[in-house]
């Protein structure tokens, strides 16, 4: 059988403050997704920008920085078999209006930018995005 894989997830600053942080988390358990690290934290503006370094050429990049710095958010690093796939399935399309039924994004996203959820997209992203907000001895082996 396939080893278990690792991703980060992030519920953004709309999602905690619309207090939905119990129903994002409640679709990750209800899809087996387990959790291993979770915390509540706020991002600098630093921070930010570094996270997504990758997009710092797009003319979203200072919008981006500023939204997700503009409250706190949740980190959490999901494990699971094919947790990558998995948990972008569950948050469906960036844009919300192009997003399955169903999906966190269709059912809580404001639009493209505010988009409610992230995941990572490989298992490289999601080993680097897992380093950025947890040490090793954060991650808590479960029994499942
Ligand atoms: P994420 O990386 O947050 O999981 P994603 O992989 O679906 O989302 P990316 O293309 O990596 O999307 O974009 C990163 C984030 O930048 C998006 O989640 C969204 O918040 C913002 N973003 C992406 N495209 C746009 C856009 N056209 N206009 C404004 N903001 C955008
Ligand atoms: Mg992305």
């Amino acid at each position: 059988m396939a080893e278990k894989e690792l991703t980060l997830s992030i519920i953004k600053p709309d999602g905690v403050e619309r207090n939905i942080i119990g129903r994002i988390i409640s679709r990750f358990e209800k899809a087996g997704l387990t959790i291993r690290a979770l915390r509540l934290t706020r991002l600098t503006r630093e921070e930010a920008e570094a996270f997504y370094a990758v997009h710092r050429e797009r003319p979203f990049f200072d919008s981006l920085a500023t939204y997700m710095t503009s409250g706190p958010i949740v980190v959490s690093v999901l494990e699971g078999y094919n947790a990558i796939q998995k948990n972008r399935e569950l948050m469906g399309a960036t844009n919300p209006e192009k997003a399955d039924e169903g999906t966190i994004r269709k059912d809580f996203a404001k639009n493209v930018e505010i988009n409610t959820v992230h995941g990572s997209d490989a298992p490289e992203t999601a080993a680097k995005e897992i380093a950025f907000f947890f040490p090793e001895t954060e991650l808590i082996k479960g029994n499942r």
